[in-house]
């Protein structure tokens, strides 16, 4: 079989494809990064073989990277009562300092751990958009450029999700010092979304979307309103992480937040709701027939003591989910996916909890249902090695010894239950090597800034 000029081509050992495993596969890329055919047991002509097996990149669908610059150093018990609240303090100091140059910086390599980890996209909620004092940047839109500047230096897939935060709390509360940052009206906001597109379209094949913060940081009104405005693309919003932000909704707007949140918006496709911890069963059930997906972001969760997700009834209801990486407390795909399946166990006393059918790897549910949740809340082709999908193909080291023995869904387990992030040797984003025996290609020098930069940060 010949490769037409001008793509690149690939022969993995195996390959998880949509119809499930194959062997030798051939996968030939365009140049704008698609993969134009997919041939199980066929080498293209001029193919590069890999002697690994081939999975698609995992979307992350929810990040602060900034938030990576703090991560470890919040992890000392304060005087009194130590929470989601208090860590926020911490994490309000410490953005407070940070200029464009440190964000860009903090971002790489963020970013640079992510593609090392398995993810290969990621979706940046974006709050962090003024200087110290409040004031927008001469042009709004620095700190969007600066993310994706972190992108394109790092080559990980970008979905930008400018954040609209307008208020301190429910009721429409001031903004306290520590959030003056974030603040924008909604007219301001529309422009800082006007100059983040034009920012975004030097990055091929990113996209944008919108991110009003959450129930207490805009009105309902506002909320309308900018569902209205933008009209297409992603919508993320903060939703019943504690249970705190639930009794505060409760007593504002006269619901829960994810109640309240189905009750009044069209949620569907297009929506993303980060974490939604906190959910009666018929809150689940509703959300989970709405056809939006639930940002799950299990090891970020678990750092702010949030509390457990209602995964069973969530999944019994076909409800759709993908996972971020959030706070960046710890940075790995495959331990975001453990750590929701074991936040389940525990809860339920019970084993193989995210699964449906007996038989059912959980690690492949887990794998394929977060592909799908992520692809769809990023508003991207990505999560499949298929024509017409980014070429974000991780690829694990066929002969590491965890993958002794194992071949089809068990690797899958093999990689989320056991060994991890240790069996990723390449990954590739549009069909081009990003990370080879395990490193980026410009770790080196990303560390080296991030290094300079955060040691010369006050942190905690
Ligand atoms: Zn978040």
């Amino acid at each position: 079989m010949s490769s037409e000029a001008g793509l690149r081509a690939y022969q993995f050992k195996n390959a998880f494809l949509p119809s499930g495993w194959a062997d030798e596969v051939g996968v030939e890329v365009g140049d704008d990064g698609a993969i134009v055919r997919v041939t199980p047991g066929t080498a293209p002509d001029g193919a590069e073989k890999i002697s690994g097996i081939a999975l698609p990149g995992m979307p992350n669908l929810h990040c602060h990277a900034f938030q990576k610059g703090m991560a470890g150093l919040a992890e000392r018990r304060g005087p009194t009562g130590d929470s989601f609240w208090t860590w926020r303090e911490v994490m309000y100091r410490f953005l407070s300092q940070l200029t464009p140059d440190d964000v860009e910086a903090i971002a790489a390599f963020a970013y640079v751990e992510m593609l090392e980890a398995g993810f290969t996209t990621v979706g940046e909620f974006h709050y962090l958009h003024h200087d110290p004092a409040g004031q927008p940047y001469d042009d709004i839109g620095e700190m969007a450029a600066r993310i994706v500047g972190a992108s394109a230096s790092t080559a990980i897939g970008l979905t930008l999700l400018p954040s609209l935060y307008t208020y301190g709390g429910f009721g429409n509360a001031a903004p306290t010092p520590g959030q003056i940052r974030f603040v924008n009206p909604t007219d301001r906001f529309v422009t800082l979304m006007e100059r983040s597109r034009q920012i975004v379209t030097a990055l091929p094949g990113a996209v944008i979307g919108i991110a009003p913060h959450s129930l207490r940081a805009v009105s309902a009104e506002q909320l309308h309103e900018a569902a209205a405005i933008f009209a297409d693309g992603p919508v993320h919003i903060h939703a019943a992480e504690q249970t705190k932000e639930v009794d505060d909704c409760i007593a504002s707007l006269g619901a829960r937040p994810v109640q309240w949140l189905l009750d009044n918006m069209n949620l569907d496709g297009r929506w993303c709701l980060i974490h939604a911890t906190h959910m009666t069963d018929d809150e689940t059930a509703r959300l989970g027939k709405s056809g939006a997906v639930t940002g799950l972001c299990p090891l970020t969760e678990g750092s702010l003591g949030d509390g457990i997700f209602n995964g069973e009834t969530y999944l019994a209801a076909q409800g759709r989910f993908g996972i971020g990486s959030d706070s960046n407390i710890q940075i790995d795909a495959p331990a975001e996916l453990r750590q929701l399946e074991y936040s389940q166990r525990l809860k339920a006393r019970a084993r193989n909890v995210m699964t449906e059918a007996e038989g059912e790897s959980t690690g492949r549910s887990l794998y394929t249902r977060a592909l799908a949740g992520g692809a769809q809340a990023l508003g991207q082709r990505i999560g499949a090695i298929a024509p017409g999908h980014r070429a974000d193909i991780v690829v694990l080291d066929a002969d590491h010894p965890d993958l002794s023995g194992a071949s089809g869904d068990m690797v899958l387990d093999v990689l989320v239950f056991c060994a991890g992030t240790g069996l990723i040797r390449t990954v590739m984003t549009g069909g081009k090597p990003v990370v080879r025996e395990g490193r980026h290609f410009a770790r080196e020098a990303i560390a080296q800034k991030y290094r300079s930069t955060v040691s010369r940060l006050a942190r905690g």
